[in-house]
C-alpha cells in the first residue's frame, strides 16, 4: 500500500489510537465523548503534536473541544448562507459562487485532518449539510458557463481522491476552452506530504495552457517539516506552485511572535504566504475567533516591515459577497492638497507630495 493511503488507513480518530501520540486529558476525552462530529488526523501529524501540552497548537487544530457546544456569534446554516446558495441562481450542490468569473467547485466532503476551526465544517465535521457532489454535474455546469476562466477545486480535501479521479477532473476541466486556470484548495502538502507522489506528480507535470496552482492551509511554524518541504519542492519541479492561506486562530496564531515566525518559515519551505483569513464565523467555532482588527496589528507588528515582502499575506474577511482586505489603517496619518504624512510600522513619520489628477 502506498504510504499515503497508509496514512488514511490508520487515522488517528479513537481515543485508543490518540493516546499513542500524546497523554489525553480528562477535558479532551470528554469532548470526544462527547462530541458527534468527524474529527481524527494522519499518524504523520499526530506525531507532531506535544504529546504533553494541550495547548499545543496542532494538537488544537485537531482534538474536539467542549467550547464547540457554544455559539454565541457564528451564523446558523452558514455556508448555505456564505456560498450563496439560497439566492436566484440555480447551481449544482458542488458549484459555490461569490465572483462572475470564479467559482468553487467541491469534490469530495473527506478530509485527511478534520480541522476543528473549518468554515465548512457544517459539510465536513458536523455533516448536517449534505451536498450532492457530482463531478459530471460540476463540470457540465462550468462548460456552460463561458464567464467561468478560474475553478478552485475544493472539499473535503480533493488530493484525497485517487489519481485516476484527479486525472479526470483536470483533464475534462482542461477540455473547456474558456478556462486560465485551476487551482487546488488542499491541506495535504501539511498533513499528509506522502500524498505527493510519483503517480500524483506524472498527472500534474505535463504542460498545458491550463496552469495548475495549489492553496494550502497552515496554521503555526511547528506544522512545517522536513517532508512538507519535499513535497513543496515536489510540485514545484511539476511546475506548480504553492500559495498558504492561513486562518486567524486565537491561542493558535495570534500572537505577534507566531505570526512571524509562521510566515518567516513558509518561505524557508518554499510556500509562498496568499492570504491570511479572518476566521469565519460558522456555527460552534467561537473560540477560535480574535476581534476584526487582529490580523490586520499583526500584519503591522509582525509582518510590514519585519520580514520580506514575500513573506506578506493579505489579511481578508472572506464573506458572501467576496474578500474584503483589511489593511492597518495607518499607514496615511494625515492628508492635505500638498502632501501625505505617512507612517512606517516603528511609528516614525514622513511626508509624501500629494500628486493631483
Ligand atoms: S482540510 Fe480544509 S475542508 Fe477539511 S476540515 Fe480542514 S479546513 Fe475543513
Amino acid at each position: 500500500m502506498e504510504a499515503w493511503k497508509e496514512q488514511l488507513h490508520n487515522h488517528v480518530n479513537t481515543i485508543d489510537r490518540l493516546k499513542e501520540y500524546i497523554h489525553v486529558t480528562p477535558e479532551e476525552e470528554e469532548a470526544i465523548g462527547e462530541m458527534k462530529t468527524k474529527w481524527g488526523t494522519t499518524p504523520y501529524f499526530a506525531s507532531l503534536m506535544d504529546p504533553e501540552d494541550p495547548d499545543c497548537p496542532i494538537r488544537k487544530q485537531v482534538i474536539p473541544s467542549l467550547k464547540e457546544r457554544e455559539n454565541t456569534f457564528g451564523i446558523p446554516n452558514y455556508l448555505i448562507w456564505k456560498e450563496n446558495r439560497d439566492t436566484g441562481e440555480v447551481r449544482p450542490d458542488s458549484i459555490a459562487r461569490q465572483y462572475d468569473d470564479r467559482i468553487a467547485f467541491t469534490v469530495t466532503d473527506v478530509c485527511a485532518n478534520y480541522c476543528r476551526h473549518c468554515f465548512r465544517k457544517e459539510l465536513v465535521v458536523d455533516r448536517d449539510l449534505k451536498l450532492r457532489m457530482d463531478v459530471d454535474e460540476g463540470i457540465d455546469w462550468i462548460r456552460e458557463h463561458t464567464e467561468i476562466r478560474d475553478v478552485l477545486i475544493t472539499g473535503g480535501d480533493p488530493f484525497i481522491l485517487s489519481d485516476e479521479k484527479i486525472e479526470y477532473v483536470i483533464r475534462k476541466l482542461r477540455e473547456i476552452p474558456h478556462l486560465e486556470m485551476i487551482r487546488f484548495g488542499t491541506r495535504a502538502p501539511i498533513v499528509l506530504p506522502q500524498r505527493i507522489t510519483d503517480g500524483l506528480k506524472k498527472i500534474l507535470r505535463p504542460y498545458h495552457r491550463i496552469p495548475i496552482w495549489i492553496n494550502t492551509q497552515c496554521n503555526h511554524a511547528n506544522e512545517l517539516t522536513e517532508e512538507t518541504a519535499r513535497a513543496v519542492y515536489e510540485l514545484l519541479t511539476c511546475g506548480v506552485n504553492v500559495g498558504n492561506q492561513a486562518v486567524l486562530l486565537k491561542g493558535i496564531n495570534d500572537d505577534v511572535e507566531s505570526f512571524r515566525r509562521l510566515h518567516q518559515k513558509l518561505l524557508t519551505v518554499r510556500i509562498r504566504p496568499y492570504y491570511v483569513f479572518y476566521c469565519e464565523p460558522a456555527p460552534g467555532i467561537d473560540h477560535f475567533r480574535t476581534p476584526v482588527e487582529k490580523g490586520a496589528e499583526l500584519i503591522r507588528d509582525a509582518i510590514r516591515g519585519h520580514t520580506t515582502g514575500l513573506a506578506q499575506p493579505m489579511y481578508v474577511i472572506a464573506t458572501n459577497i467576496g474578500k474584503i482586505p483589511l489593511m492597518p489603517d495607518y499607514y496615511i496619518v494625515d492628508k492635505n492638497e500638498k502632501e501625505y504624512t505617512l507612517r512606517n510600522y516603528k511609528g516614525k513619520e514622513t511626508k509624501w507630495p500629494n500628486m493631483p489628477e
